[in-house]
């Protein structure tokens, strides 16, 4: 059992840097470095940074750092984000009396720059296992001073990465037992949270959420924003329970029977992309999905599967192995048998730019790779299949592994996340998976093909529901272009 500290059971907490405490030096505000969970709602960060400034009756602040490319992320991701971002900034200002600090450029200045600035003791951060994020908050426990004393909070995994396992898991039978029996010990009611007590006293930090949006968008637009995802917060949980169209409330049903099916994509939550950004928590669904699992047990239990045990294995991978997007990242027998079967003869080799324009001689393959360039979400079995088949038609699996991850990240609304790293490493390199009968350039890596696609689904019915639903995105942009043209015309 672990011990609580102030609202938050002390497992949830990492203390990254402890300060040492001067006399000379007065109890400093605390600053929230808000990076992957951007929800002021069920955010245990953000809660234990209010709980430690009201301990010390100090005030806090949220701060997020703007980077100027982060895995390349294009208007698609980043507009998403900070149209977000601007939601929580007014709604921390006006609910909380929080200020929201906005910076751009690279977060080992601009974080330690503004703890010195403010005169803050500790800083609390969110918690992240990819390793770009370890690198900066390794830099930024060098760069602060000794007093400042930095924690690290999970706020995105329902059981805590570093309690619901100490090592790299084989598999998702080996974690799931973990995991399962620290539940009832994490799934706490999230508290609520109020005003700080003590109140920040520098006027608020203006953002130009407009002009700032209109550039990011502008640089990325290579790869457009999406019409059909709304961002933040109450959008999320209207896609978590709302009564419109509510996955809890109105789709649950189908989630067993036709999740695999990719003709029918309502059948999933849809949540992915405010998982990845944090605009939900993981917690706060699973909480809901508890609550109506009467109505559907296999539902809800085939959802906090994925939601939990699977997602949360994917932290662990990104977290223990750090080579988690390379074929050095793969279990020995599976490095093995790929570099056995990497100089097999292909029966098609394709070209990163063949393959990201969909000019592949499988039309199945194509509308799946369509449907992540412009609706910028593949369907998750489809995932799987897009993923193998890139493993049969490059020259070997380091560069099949490479193209699925600059693909995957560069168009998928929710992409740059250890799921992402993670189907990637399962489909092309084995991990949390077994050895299958050995067969041609796959070796024993699972197989998938158009066959076996064929009896699971509508294979033609998929490729017809694409091809109509790019059509209608690409006449909604015309449309929307012509307008645009139509009204500077006017002007
Ligand atoms: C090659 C490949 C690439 C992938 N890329 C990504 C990615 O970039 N980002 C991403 O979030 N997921 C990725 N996935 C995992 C999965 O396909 C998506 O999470 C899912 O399709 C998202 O849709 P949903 O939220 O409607 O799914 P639901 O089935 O409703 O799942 C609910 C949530 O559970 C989690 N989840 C579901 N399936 C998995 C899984 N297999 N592994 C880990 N967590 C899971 C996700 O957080 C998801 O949002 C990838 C899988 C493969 C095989």
């Amino acid at each position: 059992m672990t011990q609580s500290t102030g609202v938050l059971q002390s497992g949830r907490i990492r203390v990254l840097k402890e300060g040492c405490r001067t006399l000379d030096r007065n109890v400093g505000p605390v600053v929230y470095w808000m990076f992957r969970d951007q929800r002021v709602r069920d955010n245990w960060a953000l809660i234990h940074a209010v709980d430690e400034a009201n301990r010390a009756n100090v005030p806090v602040a949220v701060v997020f750092n703007l980077f100027d490319q982060f895995l390349g992320a294009k208007a698609r991701q980043l507009g998403f984000m900070l149209r977000g971002l601007q939601q929580l900034h007014s709604h921390l200002q006006h609910n909380l009396h929080i200020p929201f600090f906005l910076f751009q450029g690279e977060a080992t200045e601009t974080i330690p720059n503004f703890i010195e600035e403010c005169g803050a003791s500790l800083l609390v951060s969110d918690f992240s296992p990819l390793r770009e994020v370890k690198c900066w908050k390794e830099e930024i426990c060098k760069r602060v001073s000794d007093s400042v004393s930095i924690h690290e909070v999970d706020a995105h995994n329902v059981v805590p990465l570093w309690v619901a396992s100490a090592k790299l898991e084989y598999s998702a039978k080996t974690i799931r037992g973990k995991i399962n029996k620290l539940l009832p010990e994490y799934m706490i009611d999230f508290p609520k949270l109020g005003p700080p007590i003590k109140k920040w006293a520098a006027t608020n930090h203006v953002v130009d959420w407009e002009n700032l949006i209109t550039a990011v968008t502008r640089k990325g637009a290579e790869v457009p924003e999406l019409e059909w995802c709304e961002p933040g917060e109450n959008a999320a949980m209207e896609v978590l329970m709302g009564s419109r169209n509510g996955f809890l409330t109105k789709r649950l049903k189908s989630y067993s029977m036709d999740r695999n099916n990719p003709l029918k994509p309502k059948a999933l939550s849809g949540l992915s992309p405010y998982l990845h950004f944090g605009q939900i928590s993981a917690q706060r669904c699973a909480a809901e999905a508890r609550k109506v699992r009467t109505l559907c047990p296999q539902a809800v239990d085939a959802f906090l599967e994925e939601l939990i045990v699977r997602r949360e294995l994917a932290d662990n991978f990104c977290f223990y192995q750090p080579h988690y997007d390379s074929l050095k990242g793969a279990w020995e027998w599976a490095r093995k048998t790929l570099m056995d079967h990497a100089s097999d003869k292909r029966e098609h080799i394709y070209t990163r730019g063949q393959l990201e324009k969909a000019q592949t001689a499988d039309p199945l393959w194509n509308a799946s790779q369509l449907e992540m360039v412009h609706y910028g979400k593949m369907h998750g079995f489809m995932r799987m299949y897009w993923a193998k088949k890139i493993l049969e038609w490059t020259s070997g699996p380091e560069e099949a592994l490479a193209i699925s991850i600059y693909l995957n990240d560069k168009y998928e609304i929710d992409g740059r996340d250890p799921n992402g790293y993670v189907g990637c490493m399962w489909s092309i390199c084995g991990v949390h998976d077994q050895g299958w009968r050995e067969r041609q350039v796959f070796g024993k890596i699972r197989y998938m093909n158009y066959a076996g696609c064929k009896r699971k689904f509508d294979v033609d019915g998929y490729i017809a529901y694409v091809k109509r639903q790019v059509g209608e995105i690409k006449k909604r942009k015309a449309e929307t272009l012509f307008n645009k043209n139509e009204k500077e015309l006017c002007i």
